[in-house]
């Protein structure tokens, strides 16, 4: 589900414009230095640190809220806590207001030859973003130390297994090649789509 929030301070009673979340491509950032709650887009399937849409100045990786999973289990009307401060006063936290619902449409997927990014977590997964929800990423060959470290990664082969009934969608797989490990100012690049 994704939804449109305004994001309210209890304290200062600061209110912010439309933010959307859920559909694969928006995140709600609370911005340092024009000290608002901005609803930037993330690249797909990149680390990229986005510039903030208001000020155009880099965002604060600190800044970044994540309430996600509370939506998930949430019921609409969405009223939800997040453990930023509010951006204008630095007091009380945010909280968060659903304005209205909708059904993304959007199935992101990356093309046979794209550059993703790419990180193997403590579980030893690969996880890239925006593909948490395909069946299977695999790595063709994991190179050395590569825990925690971002990687840029080659998409070499999608691959579609049909469910062995046709009542189920088809399972996803994605394989990808190592290219490099990306470094702080590889994260900090202009957005390139
Ligand atoms: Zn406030
Ligand atoms: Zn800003």
């Amino acid at each position: 589900m994704g939804y449109v929030l305004h994001a309210i301070c209890p304290n200062c009673s600061y209110e912010s414009g439309d933010l959307r979340v859920g559909d694969g491509l928006h995140f709600i950032c609370a911005c340092e230095n024009c000290k608002s709650v901005v609803n930037p887009q993330r690249v797909r399937f990149h680390f990229t640190i986005p510039i903030c849409p208001n000020c155009k100045v880099r965002l604060a990786p600190s800044g970044f809220v994540n309430i996600g999973h509370q939506l998930i289990y949430a019921r609409p009307p969405v009223e939800v806590e997040a453990t930023n401060r509010c951006p204008r006063c630095n007091d009380a936290k945010l909280t968060f207001k659903e304005i209205k619902h909708f059904i993304p449409r959007l199935i992101l997927m990356p093309a046979e030859g794209a550059v993703v990014h790419g990180q193997i977590v403590e579980s030893g997964k690969l996880e890239i973003p925006n593909l948490s929800w395909v069946d299977g990423l695999h790595l063709e060959v994991t190179p050395l130390d590569a825990q925690d470290r971002p990687m840029e990664l080659k998409v070499t082969r999608i691959q579609k297994t049909p469910p062995p009934d046709d009542k189920r969608s088809s399972k996803i797989g994605i394989f990808v090649e190592f290219v490099r490990y990306l470094s702080q100012e590889d994260l900090e690049q202009a957005p390139m789509e």
